[in-house]
């Protein structure tokens, strides 16, 4: 229906969701596992054009209940004109339910808790905040541009300004050496945190990034396997305790084996099926198939 300026991501539960790129690339792109916006320069598209994206398609699918504002991190825009972007949407969209972007921790942060509340109020409820450790050596080795105090700070100010968060982390970012610490300190900073949701994936570089991600960690890298990858899950399943209900996920075809449920309840039944699977290697994924 538009011409989308590629490529584009969105987060797997909007798949079904209606896109509109409300800025192109990311703000920061510098983190050295991601390459999803290498190929773009940052920017913030006219609020015309927009507009006229928003009315074609509320001509074509009035129907609409959800909404994704992409591209890498559309709470970067100024908060006026997220507002007037929201405001242009809500009423073209009767069925609406709910509209959501990712952001970043510093994205959360920039803005003051006021602005925050307006942006929700005005319609956007939903953030996917993309974590990837609560170790400070990882974050800094993978030049994350956030420490686990502002990754938690974050997502307390998004919960209590009303957000619905998403967070994801990357097994295996730390690779061997840090194993036991990117688990040990990404389960105390979901615990912190105690998000709505949490995807785990396991690190897969693509070619075009996987140089920059090497010399950036500073020291060799030793990817894990995938009965590694199962392990930092059952590490990190066993060491979460929320102050909050946390679905968690580790469905992602990026994973070994599918795990989910929802802390606290179905934490008992998600160590019982890892401790099965890590017994049943070959229910493993395809030989062959390797994240890093
Ligand atoms: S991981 Fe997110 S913040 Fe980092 S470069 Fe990629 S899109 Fe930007």
């Amino acid at each position: 229906m538009f011409d989308y300026d590629y490529p584009l991501y969105r987060p797997p539960s909007e798949a079904r969701s209606l896109i509109f790129q409300v800025t192109l690339g990311c703000s920061f792109n510098k983190c050295s596992y991601c390459n999803m916006y290498r190929s773009k320069e940052y920017s913030e598209r006219p609020l015309e054009e927009i507009k006229s994206e928003i009315d074609l398609a509320a001509r074509h699918m009035p129907g609409t209940t959800r909404i994704f504002l992409a591209d890498g991190d559309a709470l970067n825009l100024p908060t006026d004109t997220m507002i007037q972007i929201l405001d242009y949407i809500r009423p073209r969209f009767p069925n609406l339910e709910r509209i959501s972007c990712y952001a970043m921790p510093q994205n959360i942060l920039k803005k003051s808790p006021e602005e925050l509340q307006k942006i929700y109020t005005a319609g956007l409820t939903m953030f996917y905040i993309g974590i990837e450790s609560g170790s400070d050596i990882i974050l800094k080795k993978v030049t994350k541009g956030a420490t686990g105090q502002t990754i938690i700070k974050s997502c307390q100010k998004a919960k209590d300004a009303g957000y619905t968060i998403s967070c994801m982390i990357i097994l295996g970012l730390g690779g061997k050496t840090y194993s036991r610490q990117h688990i040990e300190d990404t389960a105390k900073v979901l615990s912190a945190a105690a998000p709505n949701y949490v995807g785990a994936l396991t690190l897969h570089l693509e070619d075009g990034i996987r140089d920059e991600f090497l010399t950036k960690f500073k020291e060799p890298f030793l990817p894990i396997d995938d009965s590694e990858a199962l392990s930092e899950l059952e590490l990190l399943v066993s060491k979460i305790e929320p102050s909050a209900e946390v679905v968690f996920r580790a469905n992602h075809g990026s994973n070994a084996y599918p795990i989910g449920g929802t802390f606290p309840q179905d934490k008992q039944a998600m160590m019982e099926k890892i401790s099965y699977l890590k017994s049943h290697p070959e229910l493993c994924r395809p030989v062959g198939f390797r994240g890093f």
